[in-house]
């Protein structure tokens, strides 16, 4: 299972641009809108963010405008996720966007960054769980949510998450650059196949 914000693509980014972009808040103002420390960018001091509401009222204009196909994704997570699919692995990207009308923007951003590394732009051979990522049953999760991780660990998943301030101290195995997943993957892999 693959997480979308923040693990496979870079949310926190595509809002900052989509903030500056838009003038709505100028670098002059003097937010730097750092990577945050802490999950949720609304207690993060450097973002414009006064309160949860005023967070999730400039989440949603970005969504209007399109944030979630505006993403970029992380450096090599897409040639990553290829080569599980190439390994055997049945892909799920899970993601709790309930805002993506009719998943259009997600949709399209796989059409757009889905790759075969030999063959460029292809079909994606991926299934798509929207909504409470607990009821489904996965071996190993992608994941950055500190809750959402908690939650998945104490069900049994292995969890996997990237090196954000906010999540490398959680359960589970740090991931630095998503180059380093297949092998991670294969080792979770022998050590289960040594323990039967
Ligand atoms: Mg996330």
């Amino acid at each position: 299972m693959v997480d979308l914000d923040n693990t496979l693509a870079d949310y926190t980014g595509a809002l900052r641009h989509h903030l500056r972009s838009g003038h709505v808040y100028d670098p002059l103002d003097g937010y730097a809108m750092a990577d945050p420390c802490e999950y949720g960018l609304w207690r993060d001091p450097s973002w414009p963010f006064a309160s949860y509401e005023a967070y999730a009222d400039a989440h949603r204009s970005a969504v209007m405008d399109g944030l979630y196909l505006a993403e970029h994704p992380y450096p090599h997570a897409m040639r990553a996720l290829w080569r599980l699919v190439e390994d055997g692995h049945d892909l799920l990207i899970a993601t709790s966007r309930t805002d993506d009308e009719r998943f259009r923007q997600t949709f399209a951003w796989f059409d757009r960054h889905w790759f075969d590394p030999a063959h460029g732009p292809t079909e994606y051979d991926v299934a798509f769980h929207f909504g409470d990522k607990s009821l489904v049953d996965v071996d190993v999760a992608f994941e950055d949510d500190p809750c959402t991780i908690a939650a998945l660990t104490d069900k049994g998943v292995t969890v996997i998450h990237p090196d954000h301030p906010y999540c490398r101290d959680s359960e589970g195995i740090t991931m630095r650059d998503w180059r380093q997943a297949p092998g991670i993957i294969r080792q979770l892999q022998e050590d289960k196949e040594s323990t039967r």
